[in-house]
């Protein structure tokens, strides 16, 4: 394929939802930097050679919304870990009570299981509630194509630290993308610098979790002259892989109306779409808190790490020994959480659970959140942070953030909380990245 072929294949066979071309707040000047040569694109992203996008195969769309918002009576952690096995990520939690987006089957299972069902609305009258979209009052959200730009531009206009590439395609062939913050070391090149790993959107409704770290990546291009970052970008090894599931983030965005996806695209041979990417890593996979069946929200996958996404990020981690902190973004639920998820023993290991207390802490008073084990509310094996912490020793996060949707959170909780939540979070960001040399340090300090 051609360099011409392939930029064109960037430009114009990614669709973008009717409304979602709108420019975002900043109206940086992204037509000028999509018509730019590509060879200086090229150039200040260090590479000889674009790499090569193939179309996404159309998105797949079920002919019909087979998923219900339900409510259903739990006030137990074992009860919650067997309502996540049939299938409910629980959105909502209360003492006595949870909350969440199903599959019909997984009502049937609850019902087969003995649990009380307090009410149950069709997904497309609950969706009728929330209209706030990508459509025009949430045009600050980049899409997938506004994201790139922002990479792009970052890349371009600081050749000596940012540097991107992909680390992988997704299902339907879109590439994942990364940038690198690094003075001295440029694209796949290795660094001895401690390294610090920053993701979003392993859950695709979850579009305030790609912007947190897509802002977190310009705040460090725009403070990198300011002492105390330019020390951090010297001295580490930062990236920021802001859309870990594009093909189901642009599913959800490209009617103009939300669709509510969670999973990524995978065409399960049933017919049945996707797999929960927060449930498909390798560590404990197939455990409690995740379901094995195609229909579910929080469908396991055939195996663990079947996925490309979570092949393309266990490959770039795998590949880079100095990786010491992860931070992986989603929403919602204001908390801060560490291993284990998969099991609610503690971390074994005495000084890494206390540098993981103390950090977690630390995070949850930069953002005002509650920091606990992943675990505490119920088990769920396969996510992003047991893998990398039982796998590879990285001190591995994960942020839910913005309220409860009665606290005018949610899933789209609209452009207004973008700058607030990006703030707090840049914070407690920066704070993982000085720590990334040793995390211990953490411990004792206040
Ligand atoms: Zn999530």
């Amino acid at each position: 394929m051609t360099v011409g072929i392939v930029l064109a294949a960037l430009l114009f066979t990614i669709p973008a939802g009717p409304a979602c071309a709108a420019p975002a707040a900043d109206a940086s000047p992204r037509a000028e930097e999509r018509n730019r040569p590509l060879r200086q694109l090229l150039d200040s992203a260090g590479r000889a050679e674009w790499p090569t996008v193939a179309a996404p195969e159309a998105s797949p769309i079920p002919a019909a919304d087979e998923r219900y918002w339900i409510m259903v009576r739990a006030s137990t952690p074992q009860e919650r870990t067997r309502i996540s096995e049939a299938g409910m990520p629980m959105d909502e939690i209360t003492a006595d009570k949870v909350s969440g987006i199903v599959h019909v089957n997984t009502v049937k299972q609850l019902e087969a299981w003995g649990f009380k069902i307090d009410r149950r609305i069709p997904m497309t009258e609950y969706a009728q509630q929330f209209l706030r979209d990508f459509p025009p009052e949430d045009a600050a959200y980049r899409n997938y194509q506004e994201m790139l730009d922002t990479l792009q531009g970052l890349a371009q206009a600081n050749p000596g630290l940012v540097s991107l590439f992909s680390i992988g395609k997704s299902i339907a062939g879109r590439e994942i993308w990364a940038v690198r913050f690094n003075t001295t070391e440029f694209g796949a090149a290795p660094s001895a610098k401690p390294g610090a790993v920053f993701m979003g959107t392993h859950h695709a409704r979850e579009h305030l979790s790609t912007e947190v770290p897509l802002l977190l990546a310009q705040y460090l291009a725009a403070n990198q002259d300011r002492p105390d970052i330019r020390k951090l970008l010297e001295t580490r090894d930062v990236y920021v892989i802001p859309l870990v599931n594009p093909d189901g983030s642009e599913y959800d965005i490209a009617t103009g109306k939300y669709k509510w996806q969670r999973k990524n695209m995978r065409v399960n041979p049933d017919k049945y779409i996707g797999v929960d990417l927060n449930r498909n890593y390798g560590y404990l996979w197939g455990g409690p808190g995740s379901s094995g069946s195609t229909w579910s929200e929080t469908y396991r996958g055939p195996s663990a790490f079947s996925e490309p996404e979570t092949q393309a990020v266990k490959n770039f981690i795998e590949a880079r020994s100095n990786l010491k902190t992860l931070l992986s973004f989603h929403s919602y639920s204001e908390l801060v959480l560490y291993p284990w998820g998969g099991s609610d023993k503690p971390i074994a290991n005495a000084k890494d659970l206390q540098a993981f207390q103390a950090i977690a802490r630390q995070m949850a008073k930069f953002t005002g959140y509650t920091d606990e084990q992943a675990s505490a509310l119920y088990v769920a094996c396969g996510d992003t942070t047991d893998w990398a912490y039982a796998s590879r020793g990285i001190f591995a996060f994960t942020i839910e953030l913005t309220p409860k949707g009665s606290s005018g959170g949610g899933f789209y909780p609209g452009s207004g909380v973008i700058e607030k939540v990006a703030q707090v979070n840049i914070q407690a960001s920066l704070y993982l990245i000085s720590l990334s040399d040793d995390p211990h340090q953490a411990i004792g300090k206040r």
